[in-house]
């Protein structure tokens, strides 16, 4: 998954990386992709009970992305399977008043994974350098420093034992005006209409490239983006399945020894 990772120091440009290409499986069909989904599903299931009980780290995954990028159905599809008890999702919209009379990491900070978790964040401490940024909510000498926050605040979670990965769902705007009109149309999905993701979408050059600043300034070596093509919801179902298990496959974990010699045990 390697070809979706941000290296660090790099520029981003997002016209380059197609939002419809599906070349990691290129010889897969959609049809056939939920076979593959469910080995990893499966995969990622045993790798989480073996998160939880090795206790000594956790997995922060960030998810961002512009409207009906697709943040709700990735946490749905690809953690179907997974324990539900050991998987913590934290939606982050407006800030409250209150939220915001602390610093922009406050109310992110508290909601960071404890050990043996896995944490999603669905929207991120992210939004104060994009949405902030577009909407001109603080001035840039504020924003702008907030890449080195940030980038400081993810080094202390990774130093503390935290493994971060962030994704950005990359579609095209074509992509999004199908998606916003299949929400018009559908009454499962017209309540989730909201004529405000039409503000954001005139502004999308704008959003593109507080996008890319944003990547390319916090994009690390341990705490690494991927930008994933989007327009094909089974791609990106299994470009992120692989990616989350990669990772903590990385971890070499273990079970731990059972405290008590279990050789004299007899269960009658
Ligand atoms: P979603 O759109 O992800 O389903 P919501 O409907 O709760 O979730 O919308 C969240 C909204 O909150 C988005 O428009 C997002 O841009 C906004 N938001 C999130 N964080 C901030 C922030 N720090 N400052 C301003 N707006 C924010």
């Amino acid at each position: 998954m390697d070809a979706y990772r941000v290296a660090e120091g790099t520029g981003l440009d997002l016209r380059t990386i197609d939002p419809g290409e599906k070349t990691a499986f290129a010889d897969l069909k959609k049809s056939s992709s939920l076979n593959v989904l469910a080995s990893y599903r499966r995969r990622l299931a045993d790798l989480q009970r073996l998160l939880w009980a090795d206790g000594s780290r956790s997995l922060l995954f960030v998810l961002q992305a512009m409207d009906t990028g697709g943040k709700d159905g990735t946490i749905r599809k690809v953690f179907t399977g997974v324990n539900p008890q050991g998987v913590d999702v934290r939606g982050f919209g407006v800030p409250s008043e209150r939220e915001l009379d602390h610093d922009y990491l406050w109310r992110v900070h508290t909601q960071a994974p404890p050990r043996g978790r896995i944490g999603i964040f669905n929207r991120s401490h992210y939004e104060d350098v994009l949405v902030v940024r577009v909407l001109d909510l603080v001035p840039e000498e504020q924003w702008r420093r907030r890449y080195g926050h940030i980038r400081d605040f993810e080094r202390m979670l990774i130093d503390e034992g935290t493994v971060i990965v962030k994704v950005m769902l990359h579609i095209s705007k074509e992509e999004q005006a199908r998606r916003l009109r299949s929400r018009l149309d559908d009454p499962a999905k017209s309540y989730k209409f909201n004529p405000s993701d039409l503000d954001s979408r005139s502004r999308w050059d704008e959003y593109m490239a507080a996008y890319e600043e944003a990547i390319s300034e916090t994009t690390t070596v341990d705490a690494p983006w991927f930008v994933v093509p989007s327009d094909r919801k089974w791609y990106r179902n299994l470009v992120i399945s692989k990616i989350l298990i990669e990772t903590l496959e990385g971890l070499d974990l273990t079970y731990p020894e059972p405290e008590h010699d279990l050789s004299a045990i007899v269960i009658e």
